[in-house]
C-alpha cells in the first residue's frame, strides 16, 4: 500500500528515477551530517546532506513552492562524496543533487552565478586552446600522437606550472610526444545544472578521442567527469582513461630522488575528493611521492576515504564563495596543525583555493614528477 503522503515528483519529473535515493535521505536521522564540508563550515540544517536532499525532494513533489530558498541548497554541495562514505546505504547524494540542479534550472530556478557559468561555458572552455599555444609544451606535443593528454580548463586558463608539467611529464613517462585534448570534459555544465549539454560535451570528447589509444588526465575533477559522471550518463569513452598519478605509478623506475628544500621539509599529500572517493585512487600518488622523496609523504590527520574536501568542487567557489573560502581555510589550518610544509595535490581547483591564503607552497603532483624525472636525468637515484 502506498504511504498516505507519497506524492509523485510532478514538478521535477526528471528526478523520478532518483525518488528512492531522495527518500532515503529525507527519512534518515542524518547519520552523515558530520562528513559534509559545507554544513561543517556553515552550520545550517538546510545545508546538511539531509537538508539539501529534502529541499530537492519537497520542491519536486510540490510540498513547497518553487523558490530560491528551497532550490538553491542543491548548489551547496562540492560533490565530494563524503556523505556517501559515511552512509550505511552508500546513498548517491552527489549525483542526485547534480540531477536536481539540472531539473531546477529547467524549471527556471538556480543561482544567477550558476546560470552565468552556463551562458559563458563555450567561451571559458576555449581556454584549453591556450595550453596548445604555450611554448613551454611545444617540444612535447604532436597532434598525430596516440597518447592524448587532457590537462583541464582550470590549469589551461591560468597557464599553471602543474598544467605544463602534466604535458611534459606524460611525454617523458610514455617516451613519446602527446596530443592535447582541446575539448572540455563538461564538468562545469554538470555542476551548474545543464545535464543535456553535459552529455553532449561527453559525446564530443568521446569523438575527439577516437583517434587516440588512451588519454591521460591531469585534473582529478576531469578524470572523474569522464570515468564516473559521463559513464553514469551513458557516454562511453572509446579509449582507456587514466589519471596522471596512475601512469606515474606504473613508471616509478623512471623517477629519481628529489633533493633540496622540497625533500628536506614536510610534503603533505591532499587526497582530491574526485581522485580518492570519486575514482578510488589512493595508493598511486602515495607511491609516486614515496619514490620521489625517498620516504612516505606526510599525511593529513583525515585521509584516504575519510579525507576532507578543500571546498573547491561542484562550483561552490562560484555559487557560495564565502563558504568555499571558509572550507579551504579549515583545510589549511588542518595542514598547519599537522606540521605545515608543502601541500601536493592533483586538483587544480583545490590548488587555487589553497593558494589564495598566499602562504606556503602548493604543488601539483605533475610538478613533483617532473622534478623527479629531471633528477633521474642528472643521475640521482
Ligand atoms: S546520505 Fe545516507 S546517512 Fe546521509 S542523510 Fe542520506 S541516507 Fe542519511
Ligand atoms: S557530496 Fe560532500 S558537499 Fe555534497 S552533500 Fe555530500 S558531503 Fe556535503
Amino acid at each position: 500500500m502506498a504511504r498516505p503522503d507519497d506524492r509523485p515528483l510532478r514538478r521535477l519529473p526528471q528526478l523520478a528515477p532518483r525518488k528512492a535515493t531522495l527518500e532515503r535521505c529525507v527519512f534518515c536521522p542524518k547519520l552523515c551530517r558530520s562528513a559534509c564540508p559545507v554544513s561543517n563550515a556553515e552550520p545550517r540544517e538546510t545545508l546538511t546532506p539531509w537538508g539539501k536532499m529534502s529541499m530537492a525532494y519537497f520542491t519536486a513533489n510540490e510540498s513547497v513552492a518553487l523558490a530560491p530558498s528551497f532550490a538553491e541548497p542543491a548548489w551547496a554541495c562540492t560533490g565530494c562524496f563524503g556523505c556517501r562514505e559515511h552512509c550505511d546505504h552508500h546513498n548517491d547524494v552527489t549525483g542526485t543533487l547534480f540531477a536536481a540542479r539540472s531539473a531546477l534550472v529547467e524549471a527556471g530556478e538556480g543561482p544567477a552565478s550558476a546560470k552565468r557559468v552556463l551562458e559563458r561555458f563555450t567561451e571559458s572552455s576555449a581556454a584549453l586552446g591556450k595550453m596548445a599555444a604555450d611554448p613551454r609544451v611545444a617540444s612535447s606535443v604532436d597532434d598525430g600522437a596516440k597518447v592524448a593528454v587532457l590537462v583541464g580548463c582550470e590549469h589551461a586558463r591560468r597557464g599553471t606550472e602543474g598544467g605544463v608539467d602534466t604535458v611534459r611529464a606524460v611525454a617523458r613517462l610514455t617516451g613519446s610526444k602527446v596530443a592535447l585534448v582541446n575539448v572540455c570534459c563538461g564538468a562545469p555544465l554538470l555542476y551548474a545544472g545543464d545535464h543535456t549539454r553535459f552529455v553532449q560535451q561527453g559525446e564530443r570528447i568521446a569523438k575527439e578521442l577516437e583517434r587516440r589509444e588512451r588519454v591521460v588526465v591531469g585534473d582529478a575533477g576531469c578524470a572523474a567527469a569522464l570515468r564516473v559522471h559521463h559513464a553514469e550518463a551513458g557516454v562511453k569513452m572509446p579509449v582507456p582513461v587514466e589519471h596522471f598519478s596512475e601512469l606515474a605509478a606504473r613508471e616509478l623506475g623512471k623517477l629519481g630522488r628529489l633533493d633540496g628544500e622540497l625533500a628536506s621539509g614536510p610534503v603533505r599529500w591532499h587526497d582530491p575528493c574526485q581522485l580518492g572517493r570519486g575514482l578510488g585512487v589512493y595508493d598511486a600518488p602515495r607511491q609516486v611521492l614515496s619514490r620521489a622523496l625517498g620516504r612516505a609523504p606526510d599525511e593529513f590527520e583525515r585521509r584516504r576515504e575519510d579525507a576532507r574536501c578543500s571546498g573547491a568542487g561542484g562550483l561552490l567557489p562560484v555559487t557560495m564563495p564565502d563558504i568555499a573560502s571558509k572550507i579551504a581555510e579549515q583545510r589549511l589550518d588542518d595542514h598547519d596543525r599537522s606540521g605545515g610544509g608543502t601541500i601536493v595535490t592533483a586538483c587544480a581547483s583545490s590548488m587555487r583555493s589553497f593558494e589564495k591564503r598566499g602562504t606556503g607552497t602548493v604543488l601539483d603532483l605533475a610538478t613533483v614528477v617532473m622534478r623527479a624525472l629531471e633528477a633521474a636525468e642528472r643521475g640521482e637515484p
